[in-house]
């Protein structure tokens, strides 16, 4: 239905995980894919198993996100896609938690949005053509999770921040969303442990866990030139996880 042929996309948190899932959705539909993450030897190995450019990149440092993109600029000339993906979810009670991890999980989760998107937008308003795809998340905007109270305030807030420059970028022919993914497999969630995963599909009602290309999808969708009409919006992809009333409800 929609083709990315030609479009440039940056993906960032690409090496692995969901990330990997939004690069071979755009690389299904022909984009011209580059990589960004800090795991080097990931990012490394997916550029020998699939036709995309790595660059090393930590999403934390404003100084590194400004000299990738400019290079990305230098070599490729536009930025017309940017899946903004990056995010770490580790699990601390509020009674255990340090200022230092609640300063972590928000340097990486939401300024390094920040320093990504504003860095995308300034080449994409110039080009008065852009899509913006966020990763959020159920756990924060719509769900809780013990262990996650950080994590959730990070999710939540990439939403109020992308509702905001959606409207501040509406007019320059460029859009903003987000995908809030449930319970996907990937290197990330496999960390959370057996218990965890196991807990996650009883309280799906597909009884499966996502794919990453499942977020892929909607991802490479949002990022197309037919989604135009569409921004400051958020797609959940979760297998119906945040629906049942009671346990009961899942058959
Ligand atoms: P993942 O498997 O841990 O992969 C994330 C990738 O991002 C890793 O390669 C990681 O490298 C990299 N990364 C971490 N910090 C970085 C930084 N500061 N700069 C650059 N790269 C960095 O994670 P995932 O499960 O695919 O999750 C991806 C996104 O989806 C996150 O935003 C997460 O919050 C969101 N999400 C995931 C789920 C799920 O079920 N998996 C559900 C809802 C939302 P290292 O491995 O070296 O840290």
């Amino acid at each position: 239905m929609f083709q990315l042929k030609e479009q440039i996309a940056v993906v960032t948190g690409g090496a692995k995980g969901i990330g990997k899932g939004i690069v071979n959705a755009l690389l299904a539909q022909e984009a011209k894919v580059i990589v960004l993450d800090k795991d080097v030897e990931a990012g490394e190995a997916l550029a020998r198993e699939l036709p995309i450019d790595f660059l090393n990149l930590d999403v934390t440092k404003a100084e590194q996100v400004s000299q990738v993109f400019s290079r990305i600029i230098e070599a490729y000339g536009r930025i017309d896609i940017l899946a903004s993906n990056v995010g770490i979810f580790p699990q601390k009670t509020l009674e255990n938690m340090s200022e230092d991890d609640w300063d972590a999980i928000f340097s990486v989760n939401l300024k390094g949005t920040f320093l990504v998107v504003q860095e995308a937008l300034k080449h994409m308003k110039k080009q008065t053509y852009g899509r913006v795809v966020l990763t959020s998340s159920i756990t924060g905007p719509v769900t809780g999770f013990p262990g996650w109270s950080h994590y959730g305030a990070t999710k939540a807030g990439q939403l109020g921040f992308m509702r905001s420059i959606a409207l501040e970028y509406a007019k320059f022919g460029i859009t903003v969303n987000a995908v809030q993914p449930g319970n996907i497999l990937t290197e990330g969630l496999i960390e959370q442990g057996e218990d965890y995963l196991k807990q996650m599909k009883a309280t799906i009602p597909t009884h499966t866990l996502g794919e990453p290309i499942d977020i892929g999808a909607a991802v490479a969708f949002l990022a197309s030139p037919e989604a135009r009409f569409i921004t400051g919006q958020t797609l959940i992809i979760d297998g119906g996880q945040i629906l049942p009333e009671s346990f009961d409800a899942i058959l």
